[in-house]
């Protein structure tokens, strides 16, 4: 079976405590990478971050949006990949000057890496911070996971120009184990060892290439897999004119009184999707108008 485009499935081992993902984008991998004109090297980290954003997101239930965002001093200056339930994917990276290396903790020199789960619907949101590992971003993952007191999970990320895919094993709590009387631990801790070793023998091409049952079988071996088709995935902004119009209004009246008077419109672009937002002095003047207009008593 040839997987779908831009589409997530998920996977148990049966009757082992090994479950995982697979995400392959395309189209939505495609229009991403298409905002802007990233040197390869920003490209695949990007798209490594985006597949990663989309794997992370679909291990947990909720209704807002889970973000990867790396940023530093060093040729990479900032990276942003986040997913959201309702299977939006958006991303971006800024870059400077010369880039030295290949992975993210050469790129970003001294820097951060940041997980944050925006619940949605108001609660608050959880930010972990992430020890950059040098090997990569899914060896830095891997510590996120251990560090957040998670489940053990581990990441294989591959990118090429048109499509990205990722890999997602985690162990889970001790099966229920058909012939537990035998050895429970010994035989599913040796199933997420053999699938972890296996995984990392997959090169980057048969992760983006092969039919998702035979990529199974390469990675749980005989053990029957229980698959289910998850989530499709498409590029999307949740940038607005609200949300532009939120930040003017921030800004204050006289600051954008002078950038009209000066320019005769201010123009506010999306680095995520190029969308352009401008505003001339009447769209300037609604602006403020609308907070006049919350001044107002209100009768009860
Ligand atoms: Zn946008």
């Amino acid at each position: 079976m040839k997987p779908d485009n831009d589409s997530l499935y998920r996977f148990v081992v049966e009757g082992c405590n090994v479950r995982g993902q697979l995400v392959y984008l395309d189209k939505s991998w495609q229009e991403l990478a298409s905002r802007h004109d990233y040197p390869p090297v920003v490209r695949t980290i990007l798209g490594e971050a985006v597949s990663a954003a989309a794997l992370l997101s679909a291990t947990i239930k909720f209704d807002g949006a889970l973000s990867i965002q790396a940023s530093g001093d060093g040729g990479l200056r900032l990276l942003i990949a986040e997913a959201t339930a309702n299977g939006t994917l958006r991303g971006l990276a800024r870059w400077k000057g010369e880039l030295q290396g290949a992975r993210l903790a050469e790129l970003l020199g001294n820097g951060r890496l940041a997980i944050t789960i925006d619940p949605g619907k108001g609660r608050e949101r959880y930010q972990g911070i992430i020890e950059l590992q040098g090997s990569g971003l899914s060896q830095s993952l891997r510590s996120y996971f251990s560090q957040s007191e998670q489940l053990p999970t581990r990441l294989w990320l591959a990118v090429e120009e048109r499509r990205i895919a990722g890999l997602l094993l985690q162990r889970i709590p001790e099966a229920v184990h058909e012939n537990s009387w035998l050895d429970p631990g010994k035989a599913t801790g040796d199933a997420w060892r053999q699938s972890v070793e296996h995984a990392n023998a997959i090169n980057p091409r048969d992760l983006l290439e092969l039919d998702v049952a035979d990529l199974l079988a390469r990675i749980n071996g005989a053990r029957p897999v229980r698959l289910y088709r998850g989530e499709d995935w498409r590029f999307l902004c949740s940038c607005s004119r609200e949300k532009v119009t939120e930040v003017l209004r921030a800004l204050g009246r006289d600051d954008l009184d002078s950038l009209i008077e000066e320019r005769k419109q201010v123009s506010v672009s999306c680095e995520f999707c190029n969308a352009d937002f401008s505003f001339d002095a009447v769209d300037v003047a609604q602006v403020f108008a609308a907070d006049q207009h919350d001044l107002q008593p209100t009768r009860h």
